[in-house]
């Protein structure tokens, strides 16, 4: 094939992805010198369109870097009034007390917010700087420089054939250049995979951990309806079987986030995650809150759960990982966009010194040493042993040690246990079905639970279909040649967006990929006992588009 002619735009900063991290770096940039060509390029069709977290936002990240958000009319309207925390059984419940949890637990001051409005606000704060934004904009590549230093992104490819090829409608996009590249795509981002592998960042740290997180809001009853009012709950439906549990977050508007996350580590391939999520709404105490209400939106995202121990180193050559490129989450507290956010700003502070130090292509060491000696650090090393306990004990022993841990790093600043493992990836951890009893998951009932594709709908993704699969298999055969038997294919069941089926043609299986389906959760590349399925990015503005996430 010819080589492609690709027009180049020069930047000093290039950020990819419009998220907390991205943003906020975008923003900081601009502070520090209003002269700075600063772009970030998002995939979603707007800003906030790809952007699903809870969420409870502690706003610390953005005290830091707009002071006077509120007067700026940062949409952060629903303080936290009331946290309440649960262990679920399959007809009651046990209220766990406030009072044993660490300090570090409590949401006193802190927001419920859509994250995907948060972003749209930044993203204008941001424009109002003079930062250039451009949704609707997948990264696709990296382009590297003579020195084997990452310079730029190719972004802005549409129309190629379906088998991959340039056709009479393909725009071959342009590549962007900067004097450094800030990788903020949020978990498992594409770019960053390959920048952790290529540089070998991930040399030396704990395998990272995920977990698939689904989320529907609800307009419920206003007499149900408690504005301000959190609630976690652990145990029923999934007991032993994995690790996770549920937040429900009333936000105004007499709307609700229902969400439930099941740690990806989990061993029994019969596992549905979806249904499990389903199952958990007919539980009595959250039956008795939305009977009576509607949903009116789906979605699904991994979530990062390595936390301290996991995180890649964050810089080469020319090139960052912000937030959750990297995984900043704080497991107990679920909460990684005050850490995303912490982090752009960070990168900007490095990036800043660097560019008016006549440098680029290098390493920004000076934000590698911010995030793990600042705030960031401090956030993730008090709480690094919550998540493998849980893995390695399980759910009862994993509150208790990990509690007293919390306490013993918030109070003493230090670990009885020194900083623990998490051994194997999320794939490795499957485990032949033939090994595992097969989960009878009761149908969903159309009025508290949902069919996925039912709810994908509300989800309301989209993809051009006449463009190549971005899920890609390394192995065509694998699915049917190994999953299928070893492992009773599994993807038909971890996607919570169904985008992949085994069927019976010509009394053969057969896998199929529907891609139209995909929601970016990005589980398929994560949790796939092969490693077999790639997650690229798909043509700019193809994907979910979230309301108010
Ligand atoms: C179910 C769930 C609940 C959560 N609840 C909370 C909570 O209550 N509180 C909290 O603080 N945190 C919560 N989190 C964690 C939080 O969502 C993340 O820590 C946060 O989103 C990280 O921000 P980020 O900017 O790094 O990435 P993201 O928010 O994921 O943003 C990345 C952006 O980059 C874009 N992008 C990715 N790749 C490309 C590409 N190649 N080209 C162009 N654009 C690209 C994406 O479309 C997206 O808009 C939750 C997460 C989940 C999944």
């Amino acid at each position: 094939m010819a080589e492609i002619e690709r027009e180049a735009m020069e930047y000093d900063v290039v950020i990819v992805g419009a998220g907390p991290a991205g943003l906020s770096a975008a923003i900081r940039l601009k502070q520090l010198d209003s002269e700075l060509q600063v772009v970030v390029l998002e995939k979603g069709s707007e800003v906030g369109a790809h952007i699903l977290s809870g969420a409870v936002l502690d706003p610390c990240g953005l005290d830091a870097l707009i002071p006077d958000w509120k007067e700026k009319g940062a949409p952060l309207n629903t303080p936290v009034k009331d946290d309440n925390f649960y262990m679920l059984g399959e007809a009651g419940q046990i209220r766990i007390p406030n009072f044993p949890m660490p300090p570090l637990m409590n949401n006193h001051g802190n927001y419920i917010v859509s994250m995907g409005n948060v972003c749209r606000w930044m993203a204008e704060q941001a424009e109002e700087l003079g930062v250039e934004i451009f949704p609707g904009m997948s990264c696709s590549e990296l382009v590297y420089g003579d020195n084997g230093e990452v310079k730029g992104v190719v972004a802005g490819v549409f129309g190629l054939e379906a088998d991959g090829s340039y056709g009479p409608n393909t725009e071959p996009g342009m590549e962007l250049h900067g004097k450094y590249v800030f990788l903020s795509e949020g978990v498992r981002g594409s770019l960053s995979k390959e920048v952790i592998t290529k540089y070998g960042l991930s040399d030396g740290k704990e395998p990272q951990k995920y977990g698939v997180g689904m989320k529907e809001i609800w307009e419920i009853d206003p007499a149900k309806h408690k504005e301000g009012s959190v609630t976690h709950t652990m145990g029923w439906p999934l007991g032993s079987n994995a690790g996770g549990g549920s937040f429900i977050y009333h936000l105004n508007n007499n709307q609700v986030y229902v969400g439930f996350v099941v740690h990806l580590n989990y061993k029994n391939p019969h596992l549905y995650p979806y249904m499990e999520f389903q199952r958990f709404k007919h539980h009595p105490m959250v039956a008795d809150l939305l009977k009576g209400g509607k949903r009116v939106a789906y979605g699904a995202r991994a979530i990062t759960e390595g936390g301290w121990q996991a995180m890649p180193k964050l810089v080469a050559p020319g090139v960052a990982l912000l937030g959750c490129s990297a995984g900043m989450v704080n497991v107990p507290r679920i909460k990684g966009n005050h850490n995303a956010m912490l982090s752009g700003k960070a990168a900007a502070e490095a990036a800043f010194d660097a560019i008016r130090a006549d440098r680029s292509g290098d390493e920004l060491s000076t934000y590698e040493s911010d995030v793990r000696d600042g705030a960031i650090g401090k956030d993730l090393k008090m709480v690094r042993n919550v998540k493998p306990m849980w893995s390695k004990w399980g759910l009862t022993a994993s509150l208790m040690l990990g509690g007293l841990d919390m306490w013993t790093n918030n109070i003493l600043g230090l670990s009885l246990f020194g900083t623990l493992g998490h051994d194997k990836n999320d794939a490795e951890a499957t485990e032949p079905a033939d090994q595992h009893r097969v989960i009878d998951y009761p149908k969903p009932d159309g009025v508290l639970s949902f069919d996925r594709l039912t709810n994908v709908a509300f989800a309301a993704t989209n993809h051009e279909e006449s463009q190549p699969c971005h899920l890609r298999l390394g192995d065509q055969q694998a699915p049917i040649s190994v999953n299928l038997p070893k492992f009773a294919e599994p993807a038909q069941r971890y996607c919570p967006a169904g985008v992949y089926e085994v069927v019976e043609k010509d009394g053969k299986p057969e896998f199929v990929i529907n891609f139209q389906n995909c929601v970016h959760c990005k589980t398929c590349d994560i949790k796939d006992p092969s490693q077999n399925i790639t997650w690229t990015t798909p043509q700019g503005g193809d994907g979910p588009n979230y309301p108010n996430m």
